[in-house]
């Protein structure tokens, strides 16, 4: 039988997608482009023989053709089976609304990558009741690095993931492992793919919600963030011994949260949830040469050299100077599917997180946002995230059961 399958975006992603999964028989893929002028610009700019993948791993091109590329969500086939997103996560939501009126139930819709809180999301979106009968699934990182090369007809695979981990929260009877294998199925050999715990548990671990905030706040909250750099300066390898205590304080922040949530409510899978510390020990052993502090393994860690922090160029007396871009995803997503997910679940579980707040309200200050009013997630851009409290949750037993963590999976 046909696998039918929507894409949703319009960038690099989507053109490694719509090669990959063209190219297998048995698809048919459809690409949908919310964004104004994307569709009929991709699909004008696709030959006919479909569109180009070369890779970084020395094996054949990938030669795939999508069916249709579509602006109206009413234009999707009615019996689609999977939905991908492949999107920056503040699209998602709008996403969602545009197509609930047009899916299936039993649809399998998912992100790629999926940030904090995106069950969440598209719970609310969908309807409970239609999103348990849906599988929902989110990829903790795109499976690859990836650029176009032309746009419509050619993109390059920089880098292959190896491992990668998915969170599905399956539809009644069937297991994460057979969804997952058939995601693998189509994406092909690698990355491999792995079922992680759950969506609370990787909301809860969400790396970059901790990393990329907090690091940015130890480097720039005593500087002057308008004045200039000559060059960008350098992101985990810059960062001081306070900077290496302030990501500690956090992440006990975030165990705290966790301790709380399994003394009342000792069946839940948090596992997986760890201190930063013991997250890099696991996901980069041996290419950290000094495991003194936090600080020195991040400065040490050989997968963290030469990464600067996200700037936007200026031109300043004649030269080409460097300003913090404070509209990147480390702050664009990192705080509103990140770490103020985090804190609208330590809210729930009344768990003090002074040192969360202090990163919180410096970061949603630079980027001109307000999420925290005194400690509290009441601020008037809330709206924009992802947090518990803007779904409606008030109280954490109800947050838990609507969202279905506390069930055996
Ligand atoms: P991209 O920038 O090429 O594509 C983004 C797509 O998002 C656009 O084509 C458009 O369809 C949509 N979009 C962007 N802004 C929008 C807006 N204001 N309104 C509506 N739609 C909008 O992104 P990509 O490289 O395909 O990556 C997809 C996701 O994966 C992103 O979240 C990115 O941060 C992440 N990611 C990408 C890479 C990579 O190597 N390309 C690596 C890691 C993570």
């Amino acid at each position: 039988s046909t696998s039918r399958i929507l894409l949703c975006g319009g960038g690099n992603a989507i053109h490694v997608l719509a090669a990959y999964f063209g190219a297998k028989p048995g698809t048919h893929v459809t690409i949908l482009s919310l964004y104004p002028g994307e569709a009929d610009r991709l699909r004008n700019a696709i030959p006919s023989e479909g569109i180009r993948c070369v890779n970084d791993l020395g094996e054949d091109d990938i030669v795939g053709r999508p069916d249709a590329v579509t602006s109206s969500a009413s234009d999707v086939p009615d019996d689609l089976d999977l939905v991908i997103f492949a999107l920056p996560s503040f699209t998602h939501e709008m996403y969602l609304k545009a197509l609930r009126p047009h899916l299936r139930e039993g649809v399998s819709i998912g992100a790629m990558p999926g940030e904090g809180g995106f069950d969440l999301c598209a719970i609310h979106n969908l309807g409970g009741a239609f999103a348990m009968r849906c599988d929902l699934f989110a990829f903790e990182t795109l499976p690859w690095a990836c650029r176009i090369l032309e746009y419509g007809s050619k993109v390059e695979v920089l880098g292959t993931k190896k491992d990668v981990d998915v969170v599905v929260s399956p539809k009644l009877g069937v297991s994460p492992k057979a969804f997952i294998d058939g995601l693998q199925g189509l994406i092909g050999p690698l990355p491999h793919l792995t079922p992680a715990d759950n969506f609370l548990s990787v909301t809860l671990m969400n790396i970059n919600s901790v990393w990329h905030p907090t690091i940015s706040w130890g480097f720039y909250h005593d500087l002057d963030t308008n004045k200039p750099f000559d060059k960008p300066p350098l992101f985990y390898t810059g960062a001081s011994e306070e900077t290496g205590e302030k990501l500690d304080k956090v992440s006990n922040e975030v165990l705290e949260i966790k301790r709380v949530l399994l003394e009342r409510y000792p069946s839940l899978h948090l596992d997986s949830l760890t201190h930063v510390r013991e997250w890099m020990t696991n996901a980069y052993g041996d290419d950290i040469a000094d495991t003194t502090s936090i600080a020195t393994m991040l400065r040490t860690n050989k997968g963290y050299q030469g990464l600067t922090h996200p700037m936007r160029e200026v031109q300043s007396d004649g030269k080409t100077k460097y300003l913090p871009d404070f509209r990147y995803r480390y702050f664009s997503e990192d705080i509103p599917m990140g770490l103020v997910v985090t804190k609208g679940i330590a809210e729930l579980a009344n768990v003090a997180t002074p040192h969360m707040d202090e990163v919180i309200t410096w970061c949603s200050k630079m980027m001109g946002k307000e999420y925290l009013v005194n400690g509290k997630l009441r601020g008037k851009d809330l709206h924009e995230t992802r947090c518990p409290q803007h779904y409606g949750f008030t109280d954490l037993d109800t947050f838990l059961r609507v969202n279905h963590y506390l069930e055996e999976s």
